[in-house]
């Protein structure tokens, strides 16, 4: 049963690529940086994930097209290359996808998905970043108790990191569980990341972290080009346009398309509120 898309509306900019493009070109016009992502994860078969290459492509050659009006700035999923079905079919399609993203100034992010695939993401990201360094990015998450490690692993690299709490489900042997520890290791490796990083994304919608990063920034010298923001489309946008006046770099996280139930769950997960502004829309149809 496909659920209507009204539902997710709040959080998914669109059901499809055309509709999504006037979202982020007013997002951008705003003064707001964006990332386009093209929802869907967990390909198990090879046809899928080659007509998910082509997609990639296909969004990449659209910003293109839009001449500076739209960032070029896409996020994706190497499950949706192909990464559970055989790694090397996997980097094969990243590589296609990064070589347009290299002719076209286009950065790529590497979303940071289950533990089941953590270790292959890094792996594949390390291959292929020697290649396209400035075009290719990934994603740690601070709920993981082997992040402390690959903070070090990446800022060794000189890698681009964006810095996230972690979305999914994960046992206690391999994630921290509660809010507190998960905050204080956010803050622990967000302070490494602004310190000897290149240009983390710092990714959350809580004020704790927000404000705590603002406070190590001014206290340490940090310029406000050394660092961004992120936050996802639909969430505090008030926050994300003053943090924007007030002169630091936020760009807005801004899902389409029309595989977009498990994201949509995870931000239902995330908030009680969230739930009620469902609950509120639906009874507002
Ligand atoms: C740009 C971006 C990219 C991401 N990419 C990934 C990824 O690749 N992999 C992954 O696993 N996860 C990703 N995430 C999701 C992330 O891991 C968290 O699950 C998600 O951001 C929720 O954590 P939080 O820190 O934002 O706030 P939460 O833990 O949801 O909330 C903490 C506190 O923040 C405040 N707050 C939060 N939301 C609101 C709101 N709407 N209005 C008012 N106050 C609010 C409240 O005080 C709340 O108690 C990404 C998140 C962002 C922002």
């Amino acid at each position: 049963m496909k659920l209507p898309f009204f539902l997710a509306r709040k959080f998914v900019a669109a059901e499809t690529l055309e509709a999504a493009l006037p979202v982020v070109e007013s997002i951008n016009a705003n003064g707001l940086r964006t990332t386009f992502d093209k929802l869907g994860e967990y390909v198990s078969d090879r046809g899928v994930a080659t007509s998910a290459k082509e997609e990639y492509i296909t969004l990449i050659r659209t910003l293109d097209a839009a001449e500076g009006r739209i960032d070029r700035n896409i996020s994706i999923k190497l499950s949706m290359l192909g990464q559970k079905i055989d790694e090397a079919f996997c980097v094969d399609n990243l590589h296609e996808v990064l070589t347009v993203a290299k002719e076209t100034g286009t950065f790529v992010r590497l979303d940071m998905e289950g533990t089941d695939i953590t270790e292959s993401t890094l792996t594949i990201f390390e291959r292929v970043y020697p290649e396209y360094r400035d075009h290719v990015g990934v994603v740690l998450q601070a709920y993981l108790k082997r992040t402390r490690e690959d903070i070090d692993r990446m800022c060794e690299l000189q890698a681009r990191v964006r810095l996230c709490k972690g979305a999914y489900s994960e046992p206690e042997a391999l994630a921290w569980q509660d809010m507190s520890t998960i905050r204080d290791r956010f803050l622990e490796y967000m302070e490494v990341l602004v310190s000897k990083g290149r240009f983390p994304g710092i990714a959350t919608h809580d004020d704790i972290l927000i404000d705590a990063t603002r406070k190590y920034v001014a206290e340490n010298g940090v310029s406000t080009d050394r660092f961004e923001f992120q936050m996802l489309y639909g969430l505090r946008s008030e926050t994300q346009e003053s943090l924007a006046k007030e002169g630091f770099g936020m760009r807005v996280y801004v899902p389409f398309g029309d595989q977009w139930f498990p994201y949509y769950s995870r931000r239902l997960r995330e908030r009680k509120e969230n739930v009620w502004f469902i609950l509120s829309t639906m009874f507002k149809r």
